[in-house]
């Protein structure tokens, strides 16, 4: 599994340059006098003192095979080795920004469409049920994040702080709870995705642009990457978008008995969290948001409504 945007090429270099510059594969014809019995006229050939009358080409010129970004405007060579290990040849191409400009995959992932009284739930993710979805690639390789609801009630996000990055040392085993910190209205909130797993990236670009969990929460937004992920439980398809029919209905019968507010059953206010009542706010997180929601759910999704947390 790699990008399509990964191409490969052979490339030559020179082995005694002092600035190593890879030029992708041309015909002797354009190759210079590298390729051609005029290496050597050049300068850092003779500065070897190595007696190769009659070569065709000169000795030093060497070809490897390396893969390169098509898509990218400053073409960068990778070695073949390398890229299978960057994001570029594994399952995480799909969070590339570069892949998400030029495919518009997460506005449109899956044909998840956002509707006015409805919240996208691409179909092909998993939903715990604290409102967190995971995207495993066919190597494994999972990213997750927030769902379009959890998104909608922080409303404007002002700071990400991780507290599990790669590495992180937690009990048994090297898999943890990926946890993060999220600012929205003034309050700290935090998010963590309800299933261990060994952590191997972080979306540090949330901390430069928070925004990205509310304008792309299925792409841009993801937070964490990893390995390992337990998916006992989570719902996906058509499960999942009744479980969010669900959630809906209940969140909106939650604020009419909270607030005494008339629930018309309409889409929920962006930024909820940070119009209700704190106590009220917090009953909420803890209830829809929290890992207690998890750990609670109903295993089948049309049993979702039987989980009534208010
Ligand atoms: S002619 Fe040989 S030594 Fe000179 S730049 Fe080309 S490969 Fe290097
Ligand atoms: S940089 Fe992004 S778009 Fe380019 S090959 Fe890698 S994953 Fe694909």
């Amino acid at each position: 599994m790699h990008c399509p945007f990964l191409n490969e090429s052979q490339v030559r270099s020179c082995r005694v340059a002092s600035v190593r510059k890879l030029i992708p594969h041309l015909s002797p014809a354009d190759a210079g006098r590298c390729a051609t019995t005029q290496f050597t006229t050049c300068a850092a050939f003779q500065e070897q003192h190595q007696d190769c009358s009659g070569a065709p080409t000169c000795p030093y010129l060497q070809e490897s095979l390396m893969q390169f970004c098509s898509a990218s405007p400053v073409q960068r060579y990778v070695p073949w080795s390398e890229a299978s290990v960057s994001k570029c040849g594994c399952g995480a191409y799909r969070y590339c920004d570069l892949y998400l400009d030029l495919t518009e995959a997460s506005a449109h992932r899956n044909g998840a469409q956002s509707t006015e009284d409805a919240l996208p739930v691409p179909p092909a993710l998993q939903y715990a049920a604290n409102h967190m979805w995971l995207d495993q690639a066919e190597d494994g390789l999972c990213h997750v994040g927030i769902d379009a609801l959890f998104s909608r009630l922080l409303g404007r996000i002002e700071r990400v702080d991780f507290i599990t990055m790669p590495g992180s040392q937690g009990l048994g085993r090297g898999k943890l709870s990926a946890t993060a910190v999220v600012r929205a209205g003034g309050s700290d909130w935090q998010v963590v995705f309800p299933r261990p797993m060994k952590i191997s990236a972080c979306n540090l670009m949330l901390r430069s642009d928070p925004s990205r969990l509310s304008t792309d929460p299925y792409g841009r937004g993801w937070l964490f990457a990893g390995t390992g992920v337990d998916t006992t439980g989570l719902v996906t398809g058509e499960q999942a978008a009744l479980w969010m029919q669900d959630e809906t209905r209940q969140l909106n019968e939650f604020v009419q008995e909270r607030s005494g507010c008339c629930a018309d059953g309409g889409m929920i206010v962006p930024g909820l969290l940070d119009k209700l009542r704190r106590e009220d706010a917090l009953v909420l997180f803890s209830g829809f948001l929290s890992p207690a929601a998890d750990a609670a759910r109903p295993h089948q999704a049309t049993d979702a409504g039987k989980g009534d947390r208010r």
